[in-house]
């Protein structure tokens, strides 16, 4: 761990959080906690540690449908990106993508 990486959880330390022996899946530094939240001060973000396999799936299927919004919106994005004036294909392309939101918000 860089002198770097150890101020910023010593920062966190000082808050009142304590740190784990549970690593970052991402950048291997070790977990705080507070309460029952884990958190990665280096990635500076929630990781979810799932209680069983059941959790586990819950948080894969979260995964999943955030990304698959993630880049529906992305790709409807640069599709109109620079473009003046809407073609039927465009405009059909469109449809289809917001129909995909609308069931991914659904599911
Ligand atoms: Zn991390």
């Amino acid at each position: 761990m860089t002198s770097k990486e150890e101020s910023i959880l010593s920062g966190y330390i000082k808050q009142g959080w304590s740190l784990t022996d549970i690593e970052c899946p991402i950048c291997l530094t070790p977990l705080l906690k507070k309460g029952t939240k884990y958190f990665c001060g280096i990635c500076n973000r929630e990781i979810k540690i799932a209680e069983d396999i059941k959790e586990y799936l819950k948080f894969l299927e979260e995964n999943i449908k955030n990304e698959l919004r993630e880049k529906v919106i992305r790709s409807l994005s640069l599709m109109i990106k620079d473009k003046d004036v809407l073609d039927e294909e465009i405009v059909r392309s469109i449809e289809i993508y917001i129909k995909l939101l609308k069931e991914l918000k659904d599911l």
